[in-house]
């Protein structure tokens, strides 16, 4: 077998594992032992014999970047092994009784009462501080010691060289989209924090947004008996085979240990990519299984005879911004309208317009205390209240120190979803450019969006922005919908 061979059946086996485990066909993931199975593949020797064999510059590239990752993850196994167990075993006493850690978001996220959500908050935040920050600081430090072996003075110049991705312009983008839409994101959060909470905003804090998210006063628009029929009547007006695709295999049996929310697993692409899904209807569901149909359907559709790098690897902003184009059909009143028959949704997309803002002014504020935590030049501590300040100062909802090492993604991935969130508004706005908002009920859009997927993920997200016609990757049509310059 070639090295592109070795590591494309790795990443085979993960995903299998991932699909076995989540779609509760298997009581207990073994992913410590496919690591260990392939203990020479992620490895230095792996990552020389790349380096020299005779690829083109992008294939090369987003190979190493694979490994490289899978050598950090490989590296920090035994102390994120060690995290899970402690979230799973923590568990902390509400009037006597022990309540398990875990339980505690969705507690939180349910209870009506301001002061409550406090209280259930400060347990939370006393686990982490108490039990689970100092592995986690471990994780960082190690991550940072690992850029620093592969020759780079911080984590942010290994990602930003190995990824060939300048992180300054996104940036500026992000800047740029937090003063742009601050004066419409403060009217809005003041409207609805007195709504929804009968709160002031100075009032607010990070658990109000758990309780406020769930947007369960709409989920009477989104019935459990709809959720199938109206999403492939959807792909067939638009000539997409989707639930009959030969490639994809749908898994809806129900099962006691299957995970709730939707998935995907592309476990060989093009040719078998598992959507789990367990329909229950309302705002959520809807949004995640069309959001995992996307990456499904990308996928599926990707032509088999590219490489690996570019089936599997590169940049997963495009992936993101396909599942956030099907995602984005619940705010498209007219596939509402005749979808699901809602006459009125005003009320709704007034709602879920102001929620999507918030989620992005957290993820540019995420992102601007990560470029500080991997930039090599301040200490890990000290980025605790870098991450509260910035974070606060963002979405104008207190947010605490203790968070820091927690609310992360790995792998800098904040920067993929910054990055997908601009291009699927660039892909979103085309498809209604070109086609009309009921761009989901014509054949033409279906062609535009399978040739997308046909690419899988051979160009990058500033490559996709440039082929539908933009100067460049940005937010500015974002920006405009939220009534900005
Ligand atoms: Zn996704």
């Amino acid at each position: 077998m070639t090295v592109f061979e070795r590591i494309e059946s790795f990443a085979t086996e993960l995903e299998r594992e991932a699909y076995e485990v989540g779609a509760g066909l298997k009581s207990e993931a073994n992913f410590s032992e496919i690591f260990d199975r392939a203990d020479s593949l992620i490895s230095q020797d792996t990552v020389n014999e790349l380096r020299e064999a005779e690829i083109g510059h992008d294939e090369r590239a987003e190979c190493l970047s694979f490994l490289l990752c899978m050598i950090i993850d490989k590296s920090l196994k035994k102390v994120t092994d060690e995290i899970v167990t402690k979230e799973l075993t923590s568990e902390v006493s509400i009037e006597g009784e022990s309540v398990p850690y875990r339980q505690l978001p969705v507690m939180i996220a349910n209870e009506t009462d301001h002061k409550k959500r406090a209280e259930l908050d400060l347990l939370r935040l006393d686990v982490l501080k108490t039990k689970l920050n100092d592995l986690s600081r471990l994780i960082i430090e190690q991550t940072h010691d690992m850029a620093k072996s592969f020759g780079y003075k911080s984590y942010r110049e290994y990602f930003e060289s190995i990824e060939g991705m300048n992180l300054d312009p996104l940036r500026e983008e992000t800047e740029g989209f937090l003063a742009s839409t601050e004066k419409f994101y403060k009217e809005e959060l003041e409207h609805y924090s007195k709504r929804l909470l009968g709160l002031e905003i100075s009032e607010l804090a990070q658990y109000d947004t758990m309780y406020m998210r769930r947007a369960d006063a709409f989920d009477g628009l989104f019935p459990k008996e709809k959720m199938l029929a109206s999403t492939w009547a959807t792909m067939n007006n638009m000539g997409i085979e989707a639930e009959k695709h030969p490639h994809v295999i749908l898994d809806i049996e129900s099962r006691p240990s299957k995970s709730f929310r939707a998935f995907c697993c592309p476990v060989r692409v093009p040719y078998e990519v598992y959507l789990v899904i367990q329909p229950q209807g309302g705002v959520e569901d809807y949004a995640s299984f069309l959001h995992e149909l996307g990456h499904t359907l990308h996928y599926a559709h990707t032509d088999a005879s590219l490489p690996v790098s570019a089936r599997l690897f590169g940049d997963n902003s495009v992936t993101e911004a396909h599942a956030a184009t099907l995602e984005r059909l619940i705010h498209n009143p007219e596939w509402l309208m005749r979808r699901l028959g809602v006459a009125e949704p005003g009320e709704y997309l007034r709602y879920m317009n102001f929620f999507e803002l918030y989620m992005i002014r957290r993820y540019c504020a995420k992102f601007h205390y990560e470029l500080e935590l991997h930039g090599g030049e301040k200490d890990v501590e000290q980025c605790a209240a870098i991450y509260a300040k910035t974070l606060t100062d963002a979405t104008l909802i207190r947010y605490f120190p203790e968070c820091w090492l927690q609310d992360l993604d790995s792998h800098f991935y904040c920067a993929r979803y910054l990055r997908s969130w601009m291009l699927e508004n660039q892909i979103t706005s085309y498809l209604s450019d070109n086609f009309g908002n009921d761009w989901f009920d014509k054949p033409e859009a279906g062609k535009a969006l399978t040739k997308m997927w046909s690419q899988g993920q051979k160009h990058r997200a500033e490559i996709m922005s440039a082929s539908l016609g933009y100067e460049k990757l940005s937010f500015d049509t974002l920006i405009k919908q939220y009534g900005g310059r």
